[in-house]
């Protein structure tokens, strides 16, 4: 049996149309890719790529701004046999997600950051682009006159008053440049191999430099013999908690509900927010969201299922 799960990302946003389209889009990409005889890695990253290329997703290009109105993605790849490969503030590339894979098959390490990823990108001949979008640099003006007018930022709670001193220190020249659906994949092929991947642009107004849960193998995404996961939503808490590693081991003890069930008491005991897909050793899909929204596709029996749902309104 082959199953296939995307996400587009876990939080607050209303997902529509566009969203489900692209979600469904890669879904079927990858199922493309397994039906001629592709490898579960290689459908993954074809639909990561895919996923990355639409605008309305934050992972590739459309990602999310830094403070400094500059896109950082962080992604990731990991296979069944624990080979894995990941990016993070990597800075104007399409496809992120080849670069984690090209860390994964050609480099002795695990995971490139920051001007050593970009250097290690170019040098592979990965297509260069800027990933801000015109909708994105919007959302980041609104984010950012947030900031100015002194509100608090979701997620961020010591941003306000840090940015106060950034604001005062000589040396930051984060004012130069004045503005959710992080996308993650698991696949099982025919043959029970198992890869998990995940990209993003961060959180908006992330602090430059800042790496989410999305490329730290353990964390937002993990894949063993096992099983696979990929998570998004808040990444701190993800991290702390190597949430995608947790899952993992649960599969084992309890199976692929079970171990989600799990899995989400500690998120509501903890309350934070997030979501996360996984995939077994059998093959069987799990799913859980602690966040207002969440949206995925499934790939199960060749029947394709998508699911997006949406806040609830606050009444005034
Ligand atoms: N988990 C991502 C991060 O913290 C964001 C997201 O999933 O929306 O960078």
């Amino acid at each position: 049996m082959t199953s296939i799960i995307v996400h587009g990302g876990a939080g607050t946003y209303s997902p529509g149309a566009e969203h489900e389209k692209a979600l469904a889009q890669a879904c079927e990409a990858a199922a493309r890719v397994l039906a001629s005889g592709g490898s579960a890695c290689d459908a993954a990253v074809e639909a990561t790529v895919l996923m990355e290329n639409a605008p309305v997703l934050n992972a590739g290009y459309g990602s999310s701004l830094n403070l400094n109105g500059e896109v950082e993605n962080d992604a990731a790849i990991m296979l069944d046999d624990m080979s894995c490969g990941s990016v993070a503030a990597l800075h104007g590339f399409a496809n992120p997600i080849l670069a984690a894979r090209y860390v994964m098959e050609r480099t002795d390490h695990v995971l490139l950051v920051g001007c050593g990823a970009d250097a290690f990108a170019r040098h592979a001949g990965l297509v260069e682009r800027d990933q801000r979008s015109p909708a994105r640099i919007e959302r980041y003006r609104r984010a950012r006159a947030k900031l100015e007018r002194g509100e608090d930022i979701h997620f961020m709670p010591r941003l306000r008053a840090f940015y106060d001193e950034l604001r005062n220190d000589p040396d930051w020249d984060g004012e130069r440049d004045p503005e959710s659906g992080t996308v993650g994949i698991v696949v099982r092929d025919e043959s029970g191999r198992i890869a998990a991947a995940s990209s993003t642009g961060g959180m908006m107004l992330k602090l430059p430099g800042r790496v989410g849960d999305t490329g730290v193998i353990g964390a937002g995404t993990y894949c063993d013999c096992r099983g696979g996961v990929s998570a998004t939503g808040h990444g701190e808490p993800v991290i702390r908690h190597g949430m995608g590693r947790a899952l993992v081991e649960a599969f084992a003890d309890v199976g692929a509900a079970g171990a989600m069930a799990r899995v989400m008491r500690t998120a509501c005991d903890e309350s934070f927010e997030f979501g996360l897909i996984g995939i077994d050793a059998t093959g069987d899909v799990a799913i859980g969201y602690s966040t207002q929204a969440m949206s995925w596709a499934a790939f199960e029996d060749g029947v394709l299922r998508t699911f997006l749902s949406h806040p609830i309104p606050r009444s005034t």
